[in-house]
C-alpha cells in the first residue's frame, strides 16, 4: 500500500479486510500481478498516477473469482484484469485480494497460466493493440521491416516476439548493447540504437525527411526518437505511439504527414474496449506460446516486498522483459 505523510511517501505491507475493498461485482483471489512502467511510477510522490491515497497499486492482476455477482463469471473462474481504473483510482493488483467491475474481467484463454498472463501483461496487450492498429491501417509483412523502439522493455520485448510471429521482418532499437543476443532470439532481424540517442543533432530541430526505412513502428518510447522515426517511415506507413519513457516532446514537423502520407496511431491499452479484449488475449496466448516465444520474452518472478526495488529498476530503464509479482 502507497501512503502519502508529511509529503514523503510511505510504502508497506497492509492486512486490509475484504470490506475494504473498493466496489465491484467480482471478487478475485489475485495468483500474479506485473511490475510496469506505470507502477513504478505509482511508488514515486512525483509519479503523477495515484489518484488518492492510501492506495494498492498495480494495473494488471490475473486470479480466481471467489464470488460474482455479475452472471457471465462464476466462482473458479480463471480471470485476467487490466487497465481501467486498476492500480490508478481503484485499489489494484499488488493485493492478495481484488473487487473490480465485471466490464473490467477478462476470462483467462485456454493454455494459458495466470502466471503466464502476467508475463503478457498490460505491456503485451499494449503491444498487441499497436500491431492490430497497424494491420488495420494496412500494414503487413510484405510491405517491409517493422522497427520497435524500447525494444528490451515490455512493451517491446513482446512486439518483437509477436511481429516475428507473425512473418514480419523487424527491426529492434535498443540502448542495451549487451541485449542483442537476446533481440535476435526473440525474433529482431537488425538492431540499431536507441532513436533519441541516434537522432541527437539529426532531428533537434527535426530533419523533416530522412531516408524511408521501416514499413511501420511501434514505440513505447515517443520523444526526440518518434521525431526521427516519423521522418523514416515509408510511403503509407503507420508509427502507432504507446509511451514517453524517451520522454514528452516531439520536435516533428507535418512534411512525413503531408508528403508521405504517414499515419502516426495513438494507443491506449487502458480504455480499450473490452469485448475486443478476449480477442486479441486468445491471438497473444496462441501466438506466444506455440514455439516457445513467451519463454524467450523472459520474465522474472518477485515476492510483493520486492516491488519498491523492481520499480526503481524500471524507472532506471534497467529490465529487461518483464516483472511479475507472485501474490
Ligand atoms: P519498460 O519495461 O520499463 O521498458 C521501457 C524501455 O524504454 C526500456 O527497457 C528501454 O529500452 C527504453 N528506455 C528507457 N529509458 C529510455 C530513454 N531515456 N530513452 C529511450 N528509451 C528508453 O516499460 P514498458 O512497460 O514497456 O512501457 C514503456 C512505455 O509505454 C511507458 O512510457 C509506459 O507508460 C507506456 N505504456 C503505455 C501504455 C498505453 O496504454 N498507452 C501501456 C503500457 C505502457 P531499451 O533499453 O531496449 O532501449
Amino acid at each position: 500500500m502507497v501512503n502519502k505523510q508529511d509529503d514523503q511517501l510511505a510504502i508497506s505491507l497492509q492486512e486490509l479486510q475484504v470490506e475494504d475493498l473498493p466496489a465491484g461485482e467480482v471478487l478475485i483471489r489475485v495468483h500474479y500481478s506485473g511490475v510496469n512502467y506505470k507502477d513504478a511510477l505509482a511508488c514515486r510522490l512525483d509519479g503523477g498516477i495515484v489518484r488518492s491515497y492510501p492506495h494498492i497499486p498495480g494495473i494488471d492482476l490475473a486470479g480466481e473469482v471467489c464470488t460474482s455477482a455479475d452472471a457471465r463469471f462464476h466462482p473458479g473462474q480463471k480471470v485476467i484484469v487490466t487497465g481501467f481504473g486498476l492500480g490508478v483510482s481503484h485499489f489494484g493488483g499488488f493485493s492478495a485480494m481484488a473487487r473490480v467491475p465485471a466490464d473490467w474481467v477478462v476470462p483467462l484463454p485456454a493454455g494459458l497460466e495466470p502466471r503466464e498472463a502476467m508475463a503478457i501483461g498490460t505491456a503485451g496487450l499494449t503491444a498487441a493493440i499497436s500491431i492490430e492498429r497497424m494491420e488495420h491501417n494496412g500494414l503487413h509483412p510484405a510491405q517491409g521491416p517493422v522497427l520497435v523502439t524500447g525494444a528490451t522493455g515490455g512493451v517491446g520485448s513482446v512486439a518483437v516476439a509477436l511481429l516475428a510471429a507473425r512473418g514480419y521482418e523487424v527491426a529492434a532499437s535498443t540502448g542495451k548493447a549487451e541485449e542483442h543476443d537476446y533481440l535476435r532470439a526473440l525474433g529482431a532481424r537488425d538492431i540499431v540504437g536507441r532513436l533519441s540517442a541516434a537522432a541527437a543533432g539529426a532531428v533537434v530541430p527535426a530533419k523533416p525527411l530522412e531516408k524511408q526505412q521501416w514499413a511501420g513502428a511501434v514505440d513505447p518510447v515517443g520523444g526526440s526518437g518518434l521525431a526521427f522515426l516519423l521522418a523514416s517511415i515509408r510511403y503509407g506507413g503507420s508509427v502507432a505511439v504507446s509511451g514517453l519513457t524517451g520522454g514528452g516532446t516531439v520536435p516533428t514537423t507535418v512534411h512525413p504527414f503531408i508528403l508521405r502520407g504517414v499515419n502516426l496511431l495513438g494507443i491506449d491499452s487502458v480504455q480499450y474496449p473490452i469485448e475486443r479484449r478476449s480477442a486479441l488475449w486468445e491471438r497473444m496466448a496462441a501466438e506466444l506460446k506455440s514455439d516457445g516465444q513467451l519463454e524467450r520474452i523472459g520474465s522474472r518472478t518477485i515476492r510483493l516486498q520486492d516491488v519498491p526495488h523492481a520499480a526503481e529498476e524500471i524507472l532506471a530503464g534497467r529490465v529487461r522483459g518483464r516483472i511479475v509479482v507472485e501474490l
